[in-house]
């Protein structure tokens, strides 16, 4: 598909790669300047976010003739909707063409009255852990705040619903980005932002140690969910690169004084990391950081040459981890109908083929 990519040489403020109050002071000002009354910059911030607008003229209870000078001004800047796929179980996927033309995804998961949303927080990863399709793609670049919690004012707008719950588990590793992961959390949790409690935002690590720290600085109760996917360092360095730099003990040991409660995601790889033993060493782990385990079943449509390891071999794996004392879930799948899986539909669209149709990878959390 040929279409001009927009570049970065916006003509106004970004709006939306501002804190809300910060967003809020600036329009407060322009608005002084302008005549117009100081309450006008609040009505405008509940628009960025909380009940977002596609742009300023959509904005109605603005007067006309602010709207004009606020769009001759300010931007807010859309991510542009590339494709949509929406599953029977009602998982739907989103593909986003930024300005510079990186492509990104996001996971809808709707449950009840919940609805997750699964963002990516890179262009790309770094970090090839083995059995990941991003992993594949190799590293573009870091996503900007306004990325980052624009996906999730894109899917509010695209769908009409605001998400209830956040996982940072689509591509990239959001610790390694920081800068503007930090940034995002406050957008997402602010009440003049999404105002979804840090409880049901959830950042998802391979284990980046500085990050984790940075992380457990935030006052708020954000939830830290770390993939561990093998319960020794030989085996896991095989999956996931990154661990010669972060072994399991001391990523284990950041999860203990992390003060709260820890996820551990654990992928089921037959003939890998399903075996008895290792349902005994993840216990050890998770009981040195009190973590709850997720096991997570595997569906084709990732990378390497892996297979799934079967419902009833989970299950006893998941009988001996619990009957060890420690609270396990097996992961339920989602959108299995549709490109679900962390960066599959992007590399479905780089190789020209069409993703629907084959038993992939939506194993987003849903809790
Ligand atoms: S699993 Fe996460 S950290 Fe590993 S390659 Fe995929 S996106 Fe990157």
């Amino acid at each position: 598909m040929t279409r001009p990519q927009q570049n970065d040489q916006r003509k106004g403020t970004n709006l939306l790669d501002m804190l809300p109050a910060e967003a809020e002071a600036e329009l407060r000002a322009f608005a002084i300047e302008a005549g117009e009354k100081p309450f006008r910059a609040a009505q405008v911030v509940q628009h960025l976010w909380h009940a977002p607008r596609e742009d300023f003229s959509a904005m109605h209870e603005l007067p006309k003739s602010f709207r004009e000078l606020l769009a001759a001004k300010f931007e807010i800047p859309r991510l542009t909707l590339e494709a949509r796929q929406l599953s029977t179980d009602g998982t739907e996927k989103f593909l986003f063409r930024l300005f510079d033309g990186e492509h990104i995804e996001t996971v809808a998961i709707p449950e009840g009255s919940r609805l997750t949303l699964c963002i990516s927080s890179q262009g790309g990863c770094a970090l090839q852990c083995s059995f990941c399709a991003t992993g594949t793609m190799g590293f573009s670049r870091n996503l900007r705040m306004f990325e980052i919690a624009g996906q999730v004012r894109e899917v509010t707008l695209l769908t009409g619903r605001q998400p209830t719950n956040i996982v940072f588990m689509g591509m990239g590793e959001p610790l390694m980005n920081w800068k503007a992961v930090d940034p995002t959390l406050t957008v997402l949790n602010d009440a003049k932002g999404f105002g979804i409690g840090a409880r049901h935002i959830t950042v998802s690590t391979v284990g980046i140690l500085p990050g984790i720290v940075a992380l457990g600085e935030r006052k708020e109760q954000f939830r830290l969910a770390i993939s561990i996917h093998a319960p020794s360092d030989a085996l896991r360095r095989t999956l996931m690169p990154i661990n010669a730099k972060y072994p399991l003990a001391q990523v284990i040991e950041a999860a203990r004084v992390f003060d709260r409660r820890v996820t551990f995601e654990y992928v089921m790889l037959s003939g890998v990391n399903d075996r008895p033993e290792h349902a005994s060493q993840l216990v050890e782990l998770a009981r040195r950081c009190k973590a709850f385990v997720n096991l997570i079943p595997l569906h084709a449509g990732g990378a390497g040459n892996f297979n799934a390891t079967s419902p009833q071999a989970i299950a006893a794996f998941a009988r001996v981890i619990r009957a060890k004392g420690v609270e396990v879930a097996i992961r339920k799948s989602r959108g299995k109908d549709i490109a679900a899986a962390c960066g599959q539909l992007r590399v479905e669209r780089q190789r020209g083929r069409t993703p629907v149709g084959s038993d992939q990878h939506g194993d987003v959390q849903v809790a």
